[in-house]
Order: C-alpha cells, then structure tokens, then sequence
C-alpha cells in the first residue's frame, strides 16, 4: 500500500508493480519492486490510467529500437504521492499530467534554443533503461518516478481519466504544431484520422478554421472525423480537396507517399508540418524547385515544451463538453492483460486502448 504523509517533504512509499520489456517477441514480466525514495525535485506519481501509444506499438514489434529492459508506456493521469526535497508540498495529493521528457534546463536546446524536448540530457518516460535513476520510469506500472526537470500540469477534477491520459504525448504535440501555424485561412488539410489528426482537427477549428479536410486511407478512420468538426476525406479519392488552394497542411498519417500529395494542394505561400514521420522509412520525393517556386514553408515537429502540455489540459477543459473525447479511448483493462490491451490496439477499434494497475 502507498501511504502519504503530508506535510514532508519525503514520503515513504512501499513497492510498485511494473511491466517489464524485455524484448522484442518476449512476453511483458510482471515484477514487484521497491519503490525508490524521490530524489531532490522529484516526485512519485500512483498511476490511475495509462494509454498505449502507437510509438509503443511500433517497439513491441521491433519497428523501433530503445534499451531493455525498461518499462514501456508514457501516457498516462494519476495522483502525487510522494515528493523529493524542493519540490513544492502542494503538489502532494494533485492530479497531475507530466512533460513526457525530462529536460536539464541548462543545456543549449534547453536554454538558448527553446527546444527543451532536444535537451542533451534528456529523458524520455516510456524509453528509459530500467537501470536509469530509480528506474521507475514508464507507465506500464502502478508508479512512476518523475523527474526534477520534468513538468507537472494539475487535471482539473472534471476531465476523465481517459481524457486527460494521452495529454502529454498526442494532443500536447498537436498543440506544438497548431502554435507554428499561421492565422486562420480558408483552408486546412490535416494528412492522417488517428488520434493526432482528430486533435489536430479539433484544435484547427476551434482556434477558427473554417474548412479543415482530414484525409486517410481506411474509410472507418473516417467516421470520427465530423464529430471533432472535420470534413473526411478518404485518400482514393481526393477530389473535394482543391489544387494549389490550401493553405496549410498537417502530416500525421507516417506516410512519405503522402507528402506530394500535399504539395500539390498547397498554395503559394503555404505551410506544411510534418508530424507523422518519425521512423527511418521516411525518405521523400520532392525537389527543392517545388518548394521554392511555391515559397513553401516546410517545418518538422517531434514533441513539445511545457508550455505546450499546459495549453492541452487547458484545451481539454474548455472543451470537455463540446467533443466526444472520451469516446476516442477504451475501457480500462488490467495492466496484468498487458499482451491483449496491445492486440487491441492493434486492431485500430479504438484510438487509444487504455490499461490501469488499479485492478479490482
Ligand atoms: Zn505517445
Ligand atoms: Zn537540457
């Protein structure tokens, strides 16, 4: 059991129960272990939901390579329940969401660059070696160990679990990427209906696109899409979008096919973000003339600042009633179901397969 005692600013916590990975095509190891004393900023967080994410899926089966042993998983809500010396008492007992990178602060990305997620030292939850500081460092686990240069966000009370769970990774890089962008046009097309491309819908009309298209290949990725106030656009068929018309396009789809694509629909002048490639089969087919003769502005994002994470959860509470987000994630299953929750995942029935250590 965890026991908190406010008011110290060290709490002894017993042990936690985590999922290990061991490797490609080796069953997860449910092991118990101490729960490390939080260090010096840090703080200890009992995890209530965590949500397996499509770069998790990708090194379950090898398509991404990190070091093992480690604990996957770094979406997830839960609450304080323990704190390091300098970490401010009030935090006890929050719920919170974090920065999924840990960032020193004093390095060039960090301090001059503004890039924290580039920090030279960094750590990233989900892909952390066991053996890193604590090792308490993926969600696939009751408890995780955050960081001193990680940042927290308080989740308001009335956000579900399932809504606020893939913050930190999906909707907070989303955010990043609609901040980059110009005002509101006539005209946006956002490449990909996973979780990525609905929050970048959502985000695009709500910050006042009139017009955002959201194009992919599988016509059941479609269905979601009106209700996050896009137009669907089922990749065969792409007709209803106008040549050299758009004015911004949003790639969250992995797919470099699609990128010509893009540049034809944009106008002169126009933007592309590229969000969605982030592995090596990823080479495009493009010439520099193209983006010239257009004056395009072509711009890679990969994670966010905290500035970012912040924006989400607060995005999120405004609009907690306006779209269905709940309905974007899957009743919570066992952590102890680990292999099955990623089955289902794979099965693209949901956005997002949800699984807690919280079992009854
Ligand atoms: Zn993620
Ligand atoms: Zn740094």
């Amino acid at each position: 059991m965890t026991s908190i005692l406010r008011g110290l600013s060290i709490v002894r916590v017993a042990t936690a129960w985590i999922s290990v990975f061991r490797g490609v095509g080796q069953p997860f190891e449910r092991v118990e272990r101490p729960i490390p004393e939080p260090g010096p900023g840090e703080a200890v967080v009992a995890l209530d939901l965590s949500t397996l994410c499509g770069s998790d899926l990708h090194t379950l089966r090898g398509r991404r390579h990190g070091p093992v042993p480690t604990i996957l998983g770094h979406e997830g809500v839960g609450r304080v329940v323990a704190i390091g010396e300098g970490k401010e008492s009030s935090w006890l007992g929050r719920r919170v969401s974090w920065t999924l990178t840990d960032s020193c602060g004093a390095c060039r990305p960090c301090a001059a660059w503004g890039i924290p997620q580039k920090c030279i030292n960094l750590l990233k939850y989900g892909h952390a070696p066991l053996t890193a500081s604590g090792g308490l460092h993926g969600c696939y686990a009751s408890h995780l160990t955050l960081r001193k240069g990680t940042h927290l966000v308080e989740v308001p009370a009335a956000l579900p679990d399932a809504v606020a769970a893939p913050a930190n990774c999906a909707l907070a890089t989303m955010v990043a990427v609609a901040e980059s962008l110009p005002p509101p046009g006539d005209m946006a097309v956002v490449q990909g209906a996973g979780l990525l491309g609905l929050y970048g819908c959502a985000l695009l009309r709500m910050a006042g696109w009139p017009t955002v298209f959201v194009v992919d290949h599988q016509p059941q990725r479609l269905t979601a899409v009106p209700r996050f106030g896009g137009t669907p656009v089922l990749a065969a068929d792409s007709s209803p979008i106008p040549r050299d018309e758009v004015d911004v396009v949003v790639e969250v789809c992995g797919s470099a096919h699609a990128i010509p694509e893009g540049l034809r629909w944009l106008r002169p002048g126009g933007h592309y973000a590229l969000a969605g490639l982030v592995h090596p089969d990823s080479a495009l087919s493009l010439t520099g003339e193209s983006l010239i003769r257009k004056c395009l502005t072509l711009r890679g994002f990969h994670n966010y600042a905290p500035r970012h994470l912040m924006s989400a959860i607060n995005f999120l509470d405004r609009h907690r009633d306006t779209h269905p987000w709940e309905s974007l994630v899957s009743p919570p299953m066992p952590l102890s179901r680990l292999e099955e929750a990623f089955a289902l995942a794979e099965s693209g029935r949901w956005c997002r397969v949800a699984v807690t250590a919280r079992e009854p």
